[in-house]
């Protein structure tokens, strides 16, 4: 026979305020996301060369690079990002990361910034920045001994192994051929072959 609708309504009731319940009480306690969650983004500080590749590919402009005299800060807004990976997908070395933590809960627009900074090395004749100093290297060791094909590179590793930062202020001079062997920007070593082969006149 079945019990009258309130008995059944009762016993449901008596049954589960005894079992446990159903949802979690975060955010009181903490409610860990399965693997494989794409969480908040992290730097991996030891890795990150500040090459920029990840910022180039976040859609939402969460990631901004920005070059101040001999710095190189890449910068993570946390209240910008989708977590999509876009930026995981771009880092060659691995450097950045999806966590599984999803909280971007913030009383400050400082706590949901993070940031890189790096050394940057700049054209020596123009100032124009070229990229850091790490991934400059990256490139070399990438590169082998084809990185002797590269002015710049050797210039740049040349003052590594003499213990010199290759950060020299710009010269506002006119280039001349001696200039081939220096750190230069892609403009300016372009004017610098074009003196060097004679055609002045047209570069
Ligand atoms: S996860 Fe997506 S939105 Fe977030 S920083 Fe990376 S690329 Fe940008
Ligand atoms: S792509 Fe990787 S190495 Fe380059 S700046 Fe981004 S996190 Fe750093």
């Amino acid at each position: 026979m079945k019990l009258p609708y309130k008995i059944r309504e009762l016993a449901e009731a008596v049954r589960s305020s005894l079992s446990s319940p159903y949802t979690v009480r975060y955010p009181f306690e903490p409610s860990p996301a399965p693997d494989g969650f794409r969480g908040k983004p992290q730097f991996d500080e030891a890795k990150c060369m500040g090459c920029g590749a990840c910022v180039e590919g976040c859609p939402t402009g969460a990631l901004t690079l920005t070059d101040e005299g001999n710095v190189r800060i890449i910068e993570l807004f946390y209240g910008r990002c989708i977590m999509c990976g876009q930026c995981v997908e771009r880092c060659p070395v691995e450097a950045i990361k999806l966590t599984t933590e999803y909280s971007i809960v913030y009383t400050a627009k400082e706590e949901a910034l993070t940031s890189i900074r790096r050394t940057l090395v700049c054209c020596e004749i123009c100032g124009t920045p070229i990229t850091t100093l790490e991934h400059l290297k990256w490139i070399t060791e990438k590169l082998g001994e084809l990185a002797l094909s590269n002015s710049t590179l050797v210039a740049v590793m040349q003052d590594l192994a003499l213990g010199k930062t290759p950060t020299r202020a710009p010269k506002a001079k006119e280039i001349d051929r001696s200039d081939i062997i220096r750190v230069l920007c892609h403009k300016c070593r372009r004017r610098a072959m074009a003196v060097d082969h004679g055609w002045r006149a047209k570069y």
